[in-house]
């Protein structure tokens, strides 16, 4: 299959549909061009529980990003020409995926991949051609294309994938634009119709459709909606992890906090819809620290493990 084409010559990959030519070195919004660039990868403590395993998901976090959230904790990477990230062949990202595998990740977590899937189907192919059996976990804002989920779908094992909204005026205020509201709900009906069912395998890894929701202070009504759609639709078919914490970086968006109040109105519209399955972060959980890229490990020590073959690399690119 001559993936490069249905994807980098003129790249609809995400719902921005730029039409750009990528392998001529043209950049549509995500800001990244047909050669695919890598920030960090390591293992990461810090996914749901059923994906960190004894020793941490292995996480590849991709530079560049279609979206341009207000909010966005990863800007130093995913902001246009991120000067953090590193070039890398679909050759050394299979060699880097065996990496992973050698060090005991319990999964490949590929985050914010949507820009560079062609290059990660290649690199997943030959890196199973060569023996790479880890579970597949697609880490993603939403802001997606039925598409090029189409493509990346047969790798995937499971979806850890955003609902950020379904409002229109909350995805122009956080997510930078309408687009997002109107595509999403056909993004998750794709992955339901490939995903019917989401359940942990007794390796303990959870297998199908995690939706992700950070609630917005000030949008709880907005919340509302996503939830009671969730309940309506998707819930049979997939887990919820609800996030009510977040630091942003300093000098964007002040998102505000969630009162005790508004997370126990929360808790009791989770029991009123029945969602039982899932993760919901408490008030208590926040973490204030944004990771620093420019490091090699860029979150808190004891919370994740750079890839020592991907350090090498990236010292090597410098
Ligand atoms: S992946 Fe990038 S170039 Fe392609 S349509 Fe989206 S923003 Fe535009």
């Amino acid at each position: 299959m001559e993936i490069d084409n249905i994807g980098y010559f003129s790249c609809a990959l995400c719902p921005h549909k730029c039409l750009v030519n990528r392998q001529k070195g043209q950049r549509g919004i995500c800001g990244e061009s047909a050669q695919m660039r890598i920030a960090w990868i390591g293992l990461h403590q810090g996914e749901e529980p059923p994906f960190v395993g004894d020793k941490g998901s292995g996480t590849i976090f991709f530079t560049g990003c279609p979206l341009h959230c207000a909010y966005c904790q990863n800007c130093q990477i995913s902001q246009q020409k991120s000067p953090t990230g590193i070039n890398v062949t679909v050759e050394e990202l299979a060699s880097l995926l065996l990496d992973l595998q050698y060090e005991g990740a319990a999964n490949a977590n590929l985050v914010t991949g949507t820009h560079f899937i062609p290059s990660i189907i290649e690199a997943l192919q030959l890196a199973q051609r060569d023996g790479f059996t880890l579970p597949v976990v697609w880490n993603s804002s939403g802001f997606e294309t039925v598409g090029g989920l189409s493509l990346i779908d047969p790798y995937i094992d499971t979806y850890l994938i955003d609902v950020k909204t379904l409002d229109e005026q909350v995805a122009a205020k956080f997510c930078g634009n309408v687009l997002y509201a109107n595509n999403i709900r056909a993004v998750i009906a794709f992955l339901v119709h490939q995903h019917r069912q989401t359940f942990l395998e007794s390796s303990g890894f959870l297998r199908g459709i995690v939706i992700r929701h950070l609630v917005f202070p000030g949008t709880l009504a907005a919340t509302e909606e996503f939830l009671r759609w969730f309940a309506k639709d998707i819930k049979v078919h997939a887990w919820l992890s609800l996030m009510v914490q977040f630091v942003p970086p300093t000098g964007s968006i002040d998102l505000g906090e969630i009162s005790s109040q508004e997370y126990d109105d929360l808790v009791m519209l989770l029991s009123e819809l029945e969602i039982e399955e899932g993760f919901m972060q408490e008030l208590a959980d926040n973490i204030p620290w944004i990771p620093d890229f420019t490091r090699d490990n860029p979150f808190p020590a004891g919370f994740a493990t750079p890839l020592p073959a991907f350090l090498e690399l990236r010292n090597s690119r410098r």
